[in-house]
């Protein structure tokens, strides 16, 4: 058993900005080959790559909203690998907040495909090559949202509670095949998307959770990285809270 990454190829979406750059950084000091993409931001992913340890990393454009960005990425990314993927973090996602009363179709919809669709679309296509290796871990980041429900992120929450109990059904099929999958929930972590959010909002967000700071991006990754490695080789169809006590 071991908590090495040494000789894992990873594959984490959406790691241009915020936590996906987070943990590409840190599982990359672990030893980790990583698969990154990008949907927008070329620039940031090209800086991240070049800032990253170790060496035959993959790069390419990739919208998990779209199925044939997704089909060509991962056609890309086992070529590049050798059909050998060890692990997938299914972190790219977006928000759309709105009141319920005023949430348009497409808003629920566009939350809905990138984040609960996406983590479908990408999970499928590192089944062969786990299932084949008999071993895999998938980690999806989820939110403490998917489990409080939030005023405003109907559809968001939506969409991680559905990816939470799309991890755990992905976790009964693939047990017997030594697939795990699991999810970590975070709380408020400072990145792009929590930036938003005005003072009076931070301060009423720090008043309610009991560590009374938000959470880092290496926070996260520290977890993802245990669910990734063999530590962890006994878990599966869990949510791990990462949120300084918000949501026990
Ligand atoms: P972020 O800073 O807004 O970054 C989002 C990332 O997702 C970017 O790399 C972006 O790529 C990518 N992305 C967006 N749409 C995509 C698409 N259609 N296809 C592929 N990639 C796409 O967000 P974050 O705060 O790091 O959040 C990362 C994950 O953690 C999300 O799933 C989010 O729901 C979850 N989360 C965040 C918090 C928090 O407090 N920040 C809390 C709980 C959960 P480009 O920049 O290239 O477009």
């Amino acid at each position: 058993m071991s908590s090495s990454l040494e000789n894992k190829n990873i594959i984490i979406t959406g790691a241009s900005r915020g936590i996906g750059a987070g943990i590409a950084k840190y599982l990359a000091q672990q030893g980790a080959c990583l698969g990154i993409s990008y949907a927008n931001s070329k620039a940031a992913a090209e800086e991240l790559l070049k800032n990253l340890d170790g060496e035959g990393h993959f790069l390419a454009q990739l919208d998990i909203s779209n199925e044939e960005s997704v089909d060509a990425y991962f056609k890309e990314a086992n070529k590049h690998f050798n059909n050998k993927i060890d692990g997938l973090v299914n972190n790219a996602g977006i928000t759309k907040d709105q009141i319920l009363l005023r949430m348009k179709a497409a808003e629920f919809d566009d939350v809905i495909a990138t984040n609960l669709r996406g983590s479908f679309l990408c999970s499928q296509k590192v089944l062969k090559p786990m299932m084949k290796a008999r071993g895999g871990s998938i980690v999806h980041i989820t939110s403490v949202i998917g489990q409080m429900g939030n005023a405003g992120q109907a559809n968001y929450a939506a969409s991680k509670a559905g990816t939470e109990a799309f991890s755990k059904s992905l976790a009964k099929e693939m047990a017997s095949r030594g697939v795990r999958s699991n999810c970590i929930a975070p709380g408020y972590i400072q990145t792009e998307m929590t930036e938003v959010l005005d003072d009076n909002q931070k301060e009423n967000i720090l008043s309610s959770v009991p560590m009374n700071r938000m959470g880092s991006t290496e926070d996260i990754a520290k977890a993802v990285h245990f669910l990734l490695s063999d530590d962890s080789e006994y878990i599966t169809g869990q949510s791990i809270a990462v949120n300084g006590g918000l949501y026990m």
